[in-house]
């Protein structure tokens, strides 16, 4: 799964997002918050809690697909 995460100049750093994320995609570090989009499991939890909603994530690519996994499975 791919996520683009775009955080707008509108973030305050107020580490909501930080805390509860369930995969620790972002980190606030030197007054900047970092943003790991590789572990982003497209919950969109961020987007809904951030209080400016300066957090959108749109999802680039599902990997594979449920029927498409279980055809990889019965080929085995
Ligand atoms: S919840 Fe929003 S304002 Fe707070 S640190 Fe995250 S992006 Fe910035
Ligand atoms: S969509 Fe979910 S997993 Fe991805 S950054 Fe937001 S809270 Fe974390």
């Amino acid at each position: 799964m791919k996520v683009e995460i775009r955080v707008s100049d509108a973030c305050y750093l107020c580490g909501l997002c930080v805390e509860n994320c369930p995969t620790g995609v972002f980190q606030i570090t030197d007054k900047h918050l970092k943003v790991d989009q590789e572990n982003c499991i497209y919950c969109r939890g961020c987007e809904v809690l951030c209080p400016v909603k300066a957090i959108s994530t749109r999802l680039l690519d599902e990997g594979l697909t449920i029927s498409r996994r279980r055809t990889l499975i019965s080929v085995k």
